[in-house]
């Protein structure tokens, strides 16, 4: 009997991460992916020419989270930079609140 000759260890090639050299700013292990999925909504807003973002509180959110959506809209830019509240970044670093664009 002839042994089929079967290779089953191809080499992976897709290690299943393929970075996007314009986010990988965003990538640093000290950054939780919430934040990083909100940043890159920051700078898509920014590519649309969105200058303002309002934060919109999870269902389970914290206080300091509701009071991040009071104040808001906040300027896109200093989400970006790190002046305005961003969920998932320092103070909210466990927070599940996401942004939308906001008008005027
Ligand atoms: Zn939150």
């Amino acid at each position: 009997m002839e042994a089929a000759d079967t290779e089953e260890d191809e080499e992976e090639t897709s290690r299943g991460v393929a970075f996007d050299p314009d986010t990988t700013i965003f990538m640093s292990p000290k950054i939780p992916v919430h934040a990083q999925q909100a940043l890159r909504k920051l700078r898509e807003f920014s590519k649309q020419n969105v200058a303002r973002y309002t934060w919109v509180c999870a269902p389970d959110c914290s206080e300091a989270c509701k009071q991040a959506e009071t104040e808001g809209p906040y300027s896109v830019e200093e989400g970006l930079s790190g002046l305005a509240p961003v969920p998932g970044v320092g103070a909210y670093k466990t927070c599940k609140c996401t942004i939308a664009p906001a008008r005027g």
